[in-house]
C-alpha cells in the first residue's frame, strides 16, 4: 500500500495525545462534539452493523439524543431493535422524495434516546432512481441539515460496497468509523476505500475526518488474530483505536431480541468493548476540535 491517506495521518499528534485525563462515567452526558459518524467498509460482514448499533446505543446512554440512520437496503441495524412490521416509510423515501423528510420517516427505539430511520430492502432501487440526478450524492446530507441539530449525534451503517450510499454517507458525515475484522483477509479493498474517501474529501466533503480503525470480532487467543493485528497496526498507525472488539457471541445473540449490548448482556465482553469504543470515539473527536 502506498502513502494511503489514513498513513498520512496516522501519527497526528492531536490524535494521539490524551488532552483530557480521566474518563467520563456511565451516564454523564457528552461535551459539545456534534458527531455525524459514517460506519463503512465495502467488505461484507466484518462488524459495521454491530458496531452501528452498539456505537449509536453506548451515545444514547450519555443522554443526548442520537439517531441511527439505516442505508443498509439489507435492514439489519433497522431489525436490530424495530420489528419488521412496524417499518413504513423508509431512508429510501427520505432520500429519493423530495417531499419526504428524516422527522418523517424516523421511529424511537426502546432505548432512551435512540431514535431509528429505518432502511428497507427496497433501498437497493435508490441507485437506479437517482441516476441523472445533479445532487444524486448530496441527498442525505441535505435532508440530515434539515434537522437542525435535533440530534446530537448520528451514526449511519453503511452497505457493504462503494457506491451511491456509502458516497451520500460520506458527504454527509463529519467523521468515518471503520471496523475492520481480525481475518486473515483484513486489509483487502482498503486501498478502494481510501481512495472513495480522498475522492469525497477532495471535492464534496473536505472536512470529512477519519476518526478511527477499529479491529472486530477479536481472538486474543490465536497468534494468527495477534499478528493480524499487529499488520493493521503497521498500516494504520495510531489511526486503530486502542479498544479492540473481542469475539463474543452475545454480540452476535443481541439483535434477536432487539436490544443493544448494553441492555442484553451488560456485564458481557461486548458491553464493555462497546462501551470503551464509545469512549475513545469522543475522546478522539473532541481533540480534533479542541
Ligand atoms: P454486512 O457487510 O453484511 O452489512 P457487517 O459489516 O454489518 O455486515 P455485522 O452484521 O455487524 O457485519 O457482523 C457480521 C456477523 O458477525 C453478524 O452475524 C454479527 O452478529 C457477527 N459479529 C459481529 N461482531 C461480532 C463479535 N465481536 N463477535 C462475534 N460475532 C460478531
Ligand atoms: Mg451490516
Amino acid at each position: 500500500m502506498g502513502a494511503s491517506p489514513l498513513q498520512n495521518c496516522a501519527h497526528d499528534p492531536q490524535i494521539a495525545s490524551r488532552q483530557r485525563p480521566g474518563h467520563p462515567t456511565r451516564g454523564q452526558p457528552a461535551r459539545t462534539v456534534h458527531l455525524i459518524v459514517a460506519i463503512a467498509n465495502q467488505k461484507g460482514g466484518v462488524g459495521k452493523t454491530t458496531t452501528a448499533v452498539n456505537l449509536a446505543a453506548a451515545l444514547a446512554m450519555r443522554r443526548r439524543n442520537v439517531l441511527l440512520i439505516d442505508l443498509d437496503p439489507q435492514a439489519n441495524s433497522s431489525i436490530s431493535f424495530l420489528d419488521h412490521t412496524a417499518i413504513g416509510r423508509s431512508t429510501y423515501d427520505a432520500i429519493a422524495d423530495a417531499n419526504t423528510s428524516l422527522r418523517d420517516i424516523i421511529l424511537p427505539a426502546s432505548l432512551p434516546n435512540l431514535s431509528i430511520a429505518p432502511a428497507k430492502i427496497g433501498l437497493a432501487k435508490l441507485e437506479a432512481r437517482l441516476v441523472g440526478e445533479m445532487d444524486a450524492h448530496f441527498r442525505l446530507k441535505d435532508k440530515i441539515d434539515q434537522l437542525q441539530g435535533e440530534f446530537a449525534h448520528i451514526v449511519i451503517d453503511c452497505p457493504p460496497a462503494l457506491g451511491l450510499l456509502t458516497v451520500n454517507a460520506l458527504v454527509a458525515s463529519t467523521h468515518l468509523l471503520i471496523p475492520i475484522q481480525s481475518s486473515y483477509f483484513a486489509l483487502e479493498g482498503t486501498d478502494d476505500l481510501l481512495e472513495t474517501i480522498e475522492k469525497v474529501r477532495q471535492r464534496p466533503n473536505p472536512s470529512l475526518r477519519i476518526l478511527g480503525v477499529v479491529i472486530t470480532m477479536h481472538d486474543k487467543r490465536t497468534a494468527l488474530a495477534r499478528d493480524i493485528r499487529e499488520q493493521i497496526q503497521k498500516v494504520f498507525g495510531s489511526k486503530v483505536f486502542r479498544t479492540v472488539i473481542t469475539k463474543s457471541v452475545r454480540l452476535e445473540e443481541s439483535p434477536a431480541y432487539k436490544e443493544s449490548i448494553f441492555t442484553f448482556a451488560p456485564d458481557s465482553t461486548g458491553a464493555t468493548d462497546y462501551y470503551s469504543l464509545c469512549e475513545e470515539v469522543i475522546e478522539r473527536a473532541e481533540a480534533r476540535t479542541a
